[in-house]
């Protein structure tokens, strides 16, 4: 027995040592893995082992082949999509958490997770200053948030005409009109799919030249409406006007939604809070705590102004229940068996507190203007209001853009994705992890203009 505990110490303390070393290639390493590490993932395939090896060895395969071909998306230059890094603190929070492998369904099978969760529950809320006894769940991502929120949503909205959908479901069920922002993510429509609403079946509403939802333009709503709001447009970083959206949902009777994956955030600074105002009245939001809140992947929230409605659509009995008289975890996902997702971000508020979070958000703002002001003064086009965290920006037409985008990310100082902006092909950088620096910031910029610039008087 004490042979085999100082066989996981060893382990353990090997995988950590692995991981440090990794840790501290990210700020220098190039950003996309080379080719001869994307080659060595060949060493991969390999038929099913049918006797094993000792365990160190698979570590020591996990590291010298996969840690090389990864993408530094965890490290200070990397602003493709809108991924985040990890604090810290939520790594290592996790390794600990990883280790007490508490199964966090319910209060019963794991006290400690659960009061955690519950703290953080309450801290989130308090931290987006949403109204007192919101239901907050914590689930893998703003895919999975959606369709929570939209499980309670769909539950809210035909309980008005008594229609119980858990029960009977939708066959033959009255019909849900959903209106959403012309430019809305396309999780929205996959978390519409899986729940029977259909992709299809969304009114969709014109946006103005900054993707923002025209609220002049929205058809007339009733009670049978859920209005799925955006707070961060996946490209340009804008928000659709919250308090507006929630009076005209307010005055309805109809259900507002929010994907807020990474706009919600805003809330937490005096400087951008301006732009969520209104987030209060928001019947659900979904955000992604992996984005912006950096914690490791998977990690999401949904919130749900009622409790009842969320609990009482996604709570199970079984005939083995315990009852705890506690927040249940399990009541507030879609997960029966999960993981304590919530104590990432627990820690994470724990360490950084209220003003510390807030602190992170205008500094990832703050890289994303101070990128964008370069890019402009060295010519190129800025096509968004820099509001936020994303800038999108112009290279010029295929395929100068995309020659321009390969040579940027074969040369390896930042990594910066495609995007269709508008109609028209553009670029676009998201400014996501705590550890960018300006001078990261600068660099990257630098790296921008210089492939750019190769490009033009070379030619693709
Ligand atoms: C990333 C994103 C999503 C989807 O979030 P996941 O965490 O990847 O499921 C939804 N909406 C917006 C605006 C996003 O940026």
């Amino acid at each position: 027995m004490s042979e085999k505990r100082n066989e996981l110490g060893e382990l353990l303390t090997d995988a950590a040592r692995r991981a440090v070393a990794y840790l501290d290639t990210l700020r220098d390493r190039r950003v996309a893995p080379d080719e001869s590490a994307l080659r060595g993932l060949t060493d991969f395939d390999e038929p099913l082992p049918i006797d094993g090896c000792a365990a160190r060895d698979v570590i020591a395969l996990l590291d010298r082949v996969g840690s090389p071909a990864t993408v530094a998306s965890a490290g200070p230059r990397y602003f493709g999509f809108v991924l985040g890094g990890s604090f810290p603190v939520a790594t290592a929070s996790n390794w600990l958490v990883t280790a007490w492998d508490q199964c966090a369904g319910t209060t019963a099978m794991s006290p400690t997770a659960s009061k955690i969760e519950a703290v953080a529950a309450k801290w989130v809320s308090e931290l987006l200053r949403l109204p007192k006894d919101t239901a907050v769940g914590f689930v893998t991502g703003s895919t999975a948030a959606h369709v929570t929120a939209l499980v309670a949503a769909r539950r809210a909205v035909y309980q008005k005409v008594g229609w119980d959908v858990d029960r009977r479901g939708l066959v033959g069920a009255p019909r849900i009109t959903v209106v959403a922002t012309d430019d809305l993510h396309g999780s929205v429509l996959k978390a519409l799919g899986i729940i029977g609403l259909g992709r299809d079946m969304v009114i969709r509403v014109p946006v103005d030249g900054e993707g923002r939802m025209v609220v002049g333009r929205l058809p007339s709503l009733d009670p049978s409406t859920i209005l799925i709001a955006q707070a961060g447009n996946v490209n340009s970083g804008s928000f659709d006007d919250l308090g507006a959206l929630a009076e005209r949902a307010r005055s309805a009777g109809a259900w507002l939604h929010v994907d807020g994956a990474f706009g919600v955030w805003a809330r937490t600074s005096p400087k951008y809070a301006h732009l969520v105002t209104g987030l209060e009245r928001a019947d659900s939001i979904a955000t992604s705590a992996h984005k912006l809140m950096n914690v490791p992947y998977d990690s999401a929230i949904v919130t749900c102004r009622d409790s009842g409605v969320i609990e009482e659509a996604l709570s199970i009995t079984t005939s083995y229940a315990v009852q705890s008289g506690e927040r249940e975890p399990n009541h507030f996902t879609p997960e029966g068996s999960r993981r304590a997702r919530g104590i990432d971000i627990w820690a994470v508020l724990k360490c950084l507190g209220a003003s510390g979070f807030g602190a992170h958000i205008e500094s990832c703002c703050a890289n994303a203007r101070r990128f964008a002001e370069i890019l402009a003064m060295g010519g190129i086009r800025i096509l968004n209001d820099v509001v936020y965290n994303q800038v999108l920006f112009d290279l010029g037409p295929d395929p100068r853009r995309k020659t321009v985008l390969t040579l940027i990310q074969a040369e390896g100082t930042c990594w910066i994705g495609p995007t269709v902006w508008q109609g028209a092909p553009a670029c676009r950088a998201s400014f996501c992890g705590w550890s960018t620096t300006t001078e990261d910031s600068r660099r990257s910029a630098e790296a921008v203009l210089k492939a750019r610039k190769q490009i033009l008087t070379e030619g693709p």
